[in-house]
């Protein structure tokens, strides 16, 4: 499977390494490619969107054209893990002007809910669907404060629907999916699936269990001309 992990800002190389190990698991090789301009993401089967900074890595992808193409990937129904500020990136509304949100999940979150770099922990968690707690690595992590309901579509509900705008305002890429949430931390959602994209508060990508990878892309993935 081609990999693609965006690579414009962030902890790249440890999420590289996570989809590597998390593909031979399977008994699949990952091909990742480090996508820092527009032209690359057409050609992958599976995109990783990782933690550092919201506000460069949303500014860097809309300077360098990625935006849209992260947008159309996903309105092809292929799969994307986004963590920690990328679960930011990927939400409809990151309540600061600074981050252009690409509405990949209807959800809202709170940029540094957990406080700062000080207040970074690791955490059991329980996620639905594992049958055991997830380590989960928490760092400046964002808290998922409001989580969308699925809307009809256009031709069911029979009215107009405004055009998404990708500028964090607009509808979400998957609009008649619902969220499901995944896991809580203090009975706020922590990690939530949409459709094709699972975005985490945390970093599962730091740990080396691979069973958040399993989740997103191992029990959806279509691997292209296969
Ligand atoms: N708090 C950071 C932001 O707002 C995200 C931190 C992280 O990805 N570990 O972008």
């Amino acid at each position: 499977m081609q990999a693609g992990v965006i690579a414009v800002q962030g902890d790249v190389s440890e999420h590289a390494a996570a989809i590597e190990r998390a593909a031979r698991a399977h008994g699949e090789a990952a091909d990742v490619v480090e996508i820092r301009q527009s032209g690359t993401v057409p050609d992958c089967d599976v995109l990783l969107m990782p933690g550092g900074e919201s506000t460069a890595i949303s500014r860097l992808l809309r300077r360098e054209g990625i935006d849209e193409e992260i947008r159309d990937h996903v309105a092809a129904g292929k799969p994307v893990l986004a963590t920690c500020a990328g679960l930011i990136v990927a939400a409809t509304d990151a309540k600061d002007e600074r981050v252009e949100t690409l509405d990949l999940l209807d959800v809202t979150v709170d940029r540094n809910a957990f406080g700062r770099q000080k207040d970074s922990f690791e955490a059991p968690l329980d996620v639905s669907g594992l049958d055991s707690p997830f380590p989960a690595v928490f760092i400046r992590a964002p808290l998922i404060d409001e989580v969308g309901e699925a809307r009809s579509a256009p031709e069911a509900s029979g009215e107009e629907q405004p055009a998404s705008t990708g500028d964090g305002e607009g509808t979400p890429v998957n609009d008649g999916e619902s969220v499901e949430v995944l896991a809580r931390w203090d009975g706020d959602p922590v990690a939530v699936r949409q459709g094709p994209v699972v975005g985490t508060s945390f970093h599962p990508e730091l740990t080396s269990d691979s069973r958040i990878h399993d989740l997103a892309f191992f029990d959806t993935v279509e691997v292209s001309g296969q």
